[in-house]
């Protein structure tokens, strides 16, 4: 157990853990109880490229059109509510506990997987925000998702493989067809690879562009193989309604 972890326990030994939905004690180490985790919008049936949620496993027509250069996204939640005011808390207003929670979670529902893909050369990767972002906010969300999973997995973190080289202006402004030449050069990986392989994380996989656009860059600078980690996954249906609420 590192440091971090046995923090952690201390802490709740100390206090113990409140529920960030109901309010109630939890009686575990983690700030939601069982009731109000069971009803969370788990992503059950999805595209196994993209975790667009469907209904049954293929993929989505999208990804059996033209397959991504990952592999796989791994993501606990539809992005719906209470998912989305829990994310927009954890951005917006640094309640870092529901970031821990739902990373956690996140992170049991593919537990098995993440251990198989562990190794040496696995390399925990945050998506960057663009530094004026960073500053504003104070804290990169998904830095702190993909160091928590380094710890829970346990891999290594590297948060400076990638950067942003412009400001783009935010994607959910924009309608989808712009979206994509937005982005265009807006991501540099730092140095060459020789076939690492990538964690690569966000907070939520809105329509995969970021991702998409990142995971080709990795590619091109000879990663081996790039998986995706979401911690939630927006449904098809309701793409632009929830990026307002991001
Ligand atoms: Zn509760
Ligand atoms: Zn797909």
């Amino acid at each position: 157990m590192n440091l971090r972890a046995k923090l952690h326990r201390f802490t709740y030994y100390l206090f113990p853990g409140q529920c960030i939905l109901c309010k109630n004690l939890t009686y575990r180490q983690l700030d939601i109880c069982l009731a109000c985790e069971s009803d969370l919008p788990w992503l059950r049936n999805c595209c196994p490229y993209c975790a667009e949620p469907s209904a049954d496993i293929l993929p989505c027509a999208r990804c059996l059109q033209k397959p991504p250069s990952f592999s796989a996204t791994l993501s606990g939640f539809e992005y719906r509510f209470p998912i989305n005011v829990l994310i927009h808390a954890f951005k917006d207003s640094q309640h870092l506990s529901s970031g821990y929670v739902l990373t956690h979670l996140a992170y049991g529902r593919h537990r098995q997987t993440l251990r198989n893909i562990s190794g040496q050369d696995l390399l925990v990767v945050p998506v960057p925000l663009h530094p004026r972002k960073s500053r504003a906010r104070g804290f990169n969300q998904s830095h702190l998702i993909a160091q928590q999973l380094a710890d829970l997995i346990p891999a290594k973190l590297d948060q400076t493989l990638l950067y942003r080289v412009i400001d783009t202006p935010d994607q959910k402004s924009l309608p989808l067809a712009s979206r994509k030449h937005n982005l265009k050069d807006s991501f540099r990986v730092k140095r060459d690879l020789k076939g690492d392989r990538i964690l690569l994380v966000d907070d939520v996989v809105t329509t995969g562009t970021t991702i998409t656009e990142i995971s080709d860059s990795l590619i091109q600078s000879g990663a081996s193989d790039v998986v995706v980690f979401a911690v939630a996954r927006t449904p098809p249906s309701q793409p632009m309604m929830s990026g307002l609420l991001q």
